[in-house]
């Protein structure tokens, strides 16, 4: 049993000032005295967050979820200096065997203890428009198939509910507890709508990959912001800039989910990099494919964050939501908030949003120039 205090704790009724939670693997007081026999951490006056959740991530430091093997759990090993306690390895449009290989590296990295918890898998295609691709492998797009879901491991599954087969596959998704996400998707405003009403609860990486919103055809992208659903958001400035954040967050308070859509070049130096079969370079902190489409980020949550924050007014119960409660409440979760029986999963971040300790189901998994 531990007992962090001298903290500012941010719950979804604000910032509870020089606070503290007592916890084991899950939180079980906030606010309380310290009980004998825990084990006391001093907060340090910081700031202390929920775990960050980050739903789409194709890799971090050199590794890539489709390199399958231990990439993933290396992954893990590395997201919680950017306060990241649980998240979906994410997969490319690849051949089904490159997929399952990538896929089982995932299923051997889930339930390990080091780390952020691998919650499982994001399969980002091969269902999708082969008109709204991005940075996808054309050579390998099909129509959706049940026969692809791994129900132990695939978690959240991306979609163009446009492609043939697109509503019972959506049905087979929710008997099996998979979440469908709209994405890489040419699908209209309507088209977009019935596919929520099949069972569909996001959208991927909202505007990049998706029919535009215009004055007669509102689009994916209108949808997304529209709907009674969860939307996904690159927060980097690059995918979508800091006036549209604010468009999405004053429209969608509630319902963001902060990503990353990283890939194996995030935290390293400018440079060439793989996504399943794709190569390109990131020059500036801008990842392309050598036609200048944009390949994921290199974006970390922490500064999704701050960026979410500082362009939208967003507070830090608010940005909280879409950190962290939002892709949390997605996947079924009682994590994402720092309330009793919740997940012990949170970060102490410092004024500039770097971690300074990061804690997993209740495992310290992160400390900088923290006293332990
Ligand atoms: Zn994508």
């Amino acid at each position: 049993m531990k007992y962090l205090y001298n903290a500012d704790i941010v719950t979804p009724e604000g910032i509870l000032r020089d606070s503290s939670v007592l916890y084991d693997g899950t939180v079980i007081s906030v606010g309380e005295t310290c009980p004998e026999g825990a084990e006391a951490l001093d907060g340090q006056g910081l700031t202390l967050w929920p775990g960050l959740i980050d739903i789409h991530t194709h890799g971090y430091g050199g590794r890539d979820t489709m390199d399958g093997g231990n990439s993933v759990a290396e992954i893990a090993k590395g997201l919680p200096r950017y306060g990241v306690t649980a998240f979906l390895p994410t997969t490319v449009t690849g051949s089904r065997e490159a997929v399952s290989a990538a896929l089982e590296g995932v299923r051997s990295a889930m339930g390990g203890g080091e780390g952020a918890a691998v919650l499982g898998a994001h399969l980002e295609g091969p269902f999708l428009s082969p008109e709204r691709l991005g940075a996808h492998d054309p050579r390998f797009i099909l129509p959706p198939a049940a026969d692809w879901l791994d129900a132990g491991v695939i978690k959240l599954v991306t979609v163009a509910p446009e492609l043939s087969g697109a509503e019972a596959f959506i049905e087979v998704c929710r008997e099996r507890g998979i979440q469908v996400s709209i994405g890489h998707t040419d699908a209209s405003y309507e088209l977009c709508e019935q596919a929520v009403g099949w069972g569909a609860a996001s959208f991927t990486h909202t505007f990049n990959a998706m029919s535009p919103l215009t004055h007669r055809r509102p689009g994916a992208v209108g949808a997304a912001l529209l709907l009674d659903c969860f939307a996904e958001l690159i927060c980097d400035n690059i995918h979508v800039v800091p006036a549209v954040q604010k468009i999405a967050f004053r429209l969608k308070p509630d319902r963001l989910i902060l990503i990353t859509d990283s890939i194996m070049a995030a935290s390293l130096p400018d440079g060439s990099f793989t996504l399943g079969t794709v190569r390109g370079t990131v020059r500036n902190g801008v990842a392309r494919l050598p036609d200048g489409t944009l390949a994921g980020s290199v974006l970390t949550m922490n500064t999704a964050v701050m960026n979410f924050m500082k362009n939208t007014g967003a507070s830090a119960p608010q940005a909280a939501r879409a950190a962290c409660e939002n892709p949390a409440a997605l996947l079924g979760l009682r994590k994402g908030r720092i309330q009793p029986g919740y997940d012990a999963d949170f970060v102490l971040f410092d004024r500039e949003f770097e971690a300074r300790l990061t804690v997993s189901r209740g495992r310290t998994v992160y400390a900088k120039n923290h006293p332990l």
